[in-house]
């Protein structure tokens, strides 16, 4: 089941491609790691998708690219990526990590069918405001939250009708 994400632009731009990788090669310097022309491969590629993928997708998309990319190099340059919070850690119903890049992206949301893992983005600014409105209360200076909904999807409520939901 791919995972479907909106974005605000069709496609990235070589700019942005630029830009994303010179905020990966400062965390590269920073925790002493080299740039290597794999793990900037890895992170066009990765930029480059529409979809919330887990390292085994991206692995496979990469190898496309450059069939010698191992699965473990995807595995920890999409730590480092989330290091550097260039990608961001998605976990929907069935377990599996799953990445999407937060480059360029406005904050947004999840909701996911708990039936067929189906999921949507939803982007609600009350859900920042609720950040802010919390931390001021408790006098933290926020930088960030999970929240995610569940659900049955529409044609998963079809399918099982008669079927008694919760
Ligand atoms: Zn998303
Ligand atoms: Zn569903």
């Amino acid at each position: 089941m791919l995972q479907k994400r909106i974005d605000d632009r069709p496609s990235i731009s070589r700019e942005n491609i630029r830009e994303a990788g010179g905020i990966f090669l400062q965390h590269l310097r920073r925790v002493g790691l080299k740039q290597t022309e794999q793990r900037n491969a890895i992170l066009r590629t990765f930029l480059e998708t529409r979809e919330h993928l887990s390292t085994e997708e991206l692995h496979q998309l990469v190898r496309k690219t450059d069939p010698r990319i191992g699965f473990t190099t995807v595995y920890r340059t999409l730590k480092l990526l989330a290091g550097c919070g260039l990608a961001s850690e998605v976990a929907f119903h069935d377990g599996i990590t799953r990445y999407e890049h937060q480059y360029n992206r406005r904050s947004h949301h999840h909701m996911v069918c708990t039936e067929c893992g189906a999921s949507v983005e939803f982007f609600s600014e009350k859900v920042g405001e609720i950040e802010h409105e919390i931390g001021r209360k408790h006098h933290y200076v926020t930088t960030r939250h999970t929240f995610q909904i569940y659900g049955v999807c529409e044609p998963c409520r079809k399918k099982t009708n008669g079927r008694r939901i919760v």
